[in-house]
């Protein structure tokens, strides 16, 4: 054992130093956020409770019913009744989602073709009741109002959903010889 070894044991240097590091953190400020007393803000984008769109000029869903979200989740917790409309067109009867058996996979917003379904930022929605956990259209068009309506709506689902232009765009060596062959 060297002379600085023996020194450092008989006099506890480590645990001195162990000792400072614990009572300078006790003087420090604190990391630890107070749930639910302290809250931030949910980072933009992230993954909440689900909505449908609500068509600003018809004021109904903007959902045609075309099943895609449905065929598309995992989770197989997308539930939609359709039936024909005077005009032969579908109309969307029922459109519900079993929200305890989702995933947040976004899998249904990437699907859908028109923009209608969307995962918004809020995520405080405990209770006590299964049945609360299940989402009819009415409800889910509300959470469009309560959490997603406006500007809000309309640059979240910009920013984060919608495939930009350039996302689809081919590489320019294979657009070149696609031009060529067409
Ligand atoms: S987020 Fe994923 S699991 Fe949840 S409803 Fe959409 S597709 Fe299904
Ligand atoms: S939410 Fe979109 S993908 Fe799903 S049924 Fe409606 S239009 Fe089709």
């Amino acid at each position: 054992m060297t002379f600085k070894k023996f020194i450092k044991q008989v006099f506890f240097i480590e645990i001195l130093k162990g000792l400072a590091l614990t009572l300078k953190h006790f003087f420090a400020h604190s990391v630890t956020r107070q749930y639910p007393k302290e809250k931030r803000e949910p980072f933009p984008g992230s993954r909440g409770l689900h909505a449908l769109v609500r068509d600003a000029e018809t004021g109904k869903e903007k959902c045609v019913g075309c099943g895609l979200c449905a065929a598309m989740c995992p989770s197989r917790c997308i539930y939609i009744y359709t039936s024909e409309g005077e005009d032969h067109k579908k109309v969307v009867d029922r459109y519900e989602i079993d929200v305890l058996k989702c995933v947040f996979c976004a899998f249904c917003v990437e699907a859908c073709p028109y923009g209608a379904v969307v995962l918004t930022e809020h995520f405080e929605y405990s209770d006590y009741s299964r049945e609360s956990f299940y989402y009819t259209k009415e409800r889910l068009l509300e959470n469009w109002d309560k959490y997603m309506s406006g500007k809000k709506g309309e640059e979240y689902f910009e920013k984060f959903w919608k495939p930009k232009s350039e996302d689809l765009a081919l590489p320019s060596t294979t657009r070149t010889s696609v031009g060529a062959t067409l």
